[in-house]
């Protein structure tokens, strides 16, 4: 749990620092990690949300991109693992730490394809209050080019790949990526292995989403499928059953304080979730903050 909380720690610093000489030392220091999955398939873990590639005869296929200034050592890892830039490119949804690279990949010929609300989400000026984060309006090149509403298959490496939109969780555009071959999963930020998760609530997030999404994912699962989650380390079914049922104690504790006619700050004074924080509390959102994240998503 350590290594995660530092990771995490730095994960939310680009989000805080503005461009600048301490910016820069921060980008050159971050080296980009190829975790093996299956045959072809690797999870890159760098700097934001984890990256899926998927590696073979037709090209190279990634899941999310991270930041735009990850975007060289991201494409030198992929180098490594003998791949091309990618020549299909998912964004599991529009948050920066998982599409900042779209531009970049865009304008190399990646195509881009995500659900039409991530498309949405790119072409305008997006906020994200709790990191005080703004995204401009994106270029034309980083906007997915295929979108879909559903589902939607790729046929790609020798695998059927099944994209399945999962509604109102971390955001209202997620997606998760099911490599129904080689049995492996992509549940974008819908997963965060081992610690709190951040929802965009003001992005259409809630907990009840998460937990469906999770449901989604638990159920097309299997004792060996790999799991890549949004954030932590690579996971199986277990780990997301874990997250899941904490999930639903936070929503079930919260939930008896707002029935109670609790305000927001008398649910955070409760401590609601005392029982979770020894496993779950210690990554990159501060337990005060996801009682805050979760109650702003339900009184909605
Ligand atoms: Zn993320
Ligand atoms: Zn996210």
């Amino acid at each position: 749990m350590k290594i995660l909380k530092k990771t995490l720690s730095a994960c939310l610093l680009p989000l805080l620092i503005s461009a600048g000489a301490n910016a820069n030392d921060h980008w050159d220091s971050v080296e980009v990690k190829a975790v093996p999955v299956s045959d072809g398939i690797y999870m890159l873990m760098g700097e934001g949300g984890n990256i899926g590639v998927s590696i073979g005869e037709d090209g190279t296929f990634a899941i999310d991109d991270q930041y735009a200034q990850m975007s060289a050592k991201i494409t030198a890892a992929i180098k490594k693992l003998s791949g091309d830039s990618p020549k299909f490119l998912f964004n599991t949804h529009w948050h920066g730490d998982h599409a900042g690279g779209n531009e970049h990949f865009g304008k190399q010929g990646a195509i881009i394809v995500a659900h039409e609300n991530v498309r949405e989400s790119l072409k305008v000026e997006k906020s994200i209050k709790l990191f005080n984060m703004h995204k401009p309006p994106s270029p034309k090149e980083a906007l997915p080019v295929v979108t879909f509403q559903s589902e939607m298959n790729l046929h790609l490496n020798g695998d059927d790949i099944h994209l399945v939109h999962v509604a109102n969780a971390h955001t209202d555009g997620d997606a998760i990526v099911h490599f129904t071959k080689a049995n492996v999963i992509h549940a974008g930020d819908t997963f965060f292995n081992g610690f709190y998760p951040f929802i965009d609530v003001d992005s259409g997030g809630g907990i009840a989403g998460m937990i469906a999404a999770c449901d989604t994912v638990i159920t097309i699962a299997n004792d060996q499928t790999k799991i890549m989650p949004g954030h932590g380390p690579l996971a199986s079914k277990a780990d997301l059953v874990a997250f899941r049922d904490m999930l639903v104690v936070a929503e079930k504790n919260i939930q008896a304080l707002i029935t109670a006619g609790k305000s927001e700050a008398e649910v955070i004074a409760a401590k609601p979730l005392a029982e979770l924080d020894k496993e779950w509390g210690d990554g990159f959102i501060p337990t005060d903050v996801w009682v805050k994240i979760v109650y702003s998503g339900m009184v909605k």
